[in-house]
């Protein structure tokens, strides 16, 4: 039974559709990574998923419930831009605890969920540090944190570690694939990296012009990719 499931979704943009009609299953817990040339519509399919975009035909649906044209707030998602848009003049804490803060949500229940967010991310020292104070990485763990208090059934993740530099980039990737370990949420994440791609996915969808492309494990992709579009992404000896 699947967790998410995407079926026969399209998005048009004026007379231009951009995503053509994808079908995409996840099971509860797994982590499927989406990989494409830029433009082919990756972000715009994560958009629709959290609801940031209307669809313009075909069904989400979530833990058995349809979506579809559900607000945000009850999809129960959390999205991790690369852009990590933390409140510069906030601590670390006040940021991560921010939507609780507004949700009201007693101050005791807010303490212990970032806590335990820290803890997770391994940022406890830094919860009085104001933005500025962080590194990059430090950074884009704070806004992960942002993300892991909301509980959400899924995290999005839009190529998160693009604006990092590379030692930075191979550290967090670790990082992301123990948080996945530690809280075993479904997780979708886009990347241009086929590192990332093949170390954190248990199953790859390639996307190519709206459409899927191929999706399986990251062994089976390189092992037998469908086309040399899917093994030039991969880097699948051709
Ligand atoms: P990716 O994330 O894979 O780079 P996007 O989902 O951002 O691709 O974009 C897919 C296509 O949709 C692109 O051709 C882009 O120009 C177009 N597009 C995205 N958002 C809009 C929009 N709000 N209005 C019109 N076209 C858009
Ligand atoms: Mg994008």
């Amino acid at each position: 039974m699947s967790f998410l499931s995407i079926d026969r979704v399209t998005k048009q943009f004026g007379i231009v559709q951009v995503i053509k009609g994808v079908s995409i299953e996840a099971r509860k817990g797994e982590f499927i990574v989406f990989v494409g040339p830029s433009g082919c519509g990756k972000s715009t399919l994560l958009r629709m998923i959290a609801g940031l975009e209307e669809t313009s035909g075909g069904t989400i649906a979530i833990d058995g419930e349809d979506v579809t044209h559900a607000d945000p707030a009850r999809r129960h998602i959390a999205m991790v831009f690369q852009s990590y848009a933390l409140f510069p003049h906030l601590n670390v804490f006040d940021n991560i605890a921010f939507g609780m803060q507004i949700k009201k949500v007693p101050r005791a229940e807010i303490r212990s969920r970032v806590e335990e967010a820290a803890r997770i991310l391994r940022i406890e020292p830094l919860l009085d540090r104001k933005p500025r104070q962080l590194s990059g990485g430090q950074r884009q763990r704070a806004a992960i944190g942002r993300a892991i208090v909301r509980k959400p059934k899924i995290f999005l993740f839009d190529e998160p570690l693009s604006n990092l530099d590379a030692e930075l980039r191979t550290r967090m990737r670790v990082e992301i694939a123990r948080l996945h370990q530690a809280i075993g949420a479904t997780m979708i994440y886009v990347t241009h990296d086929q590192v990332e791609a093949m170390t954190l996915a248990d199953r790859i969808v390639v996307l190519r012009n709206g459409l899927v492309e191929q999706t399986g494990s990251p062994s089976e992709l390189y092992d037998r990719p469908r086309n040399l579009f899917v093994a030039g992404f991969l880097g699948s000896p051709r």
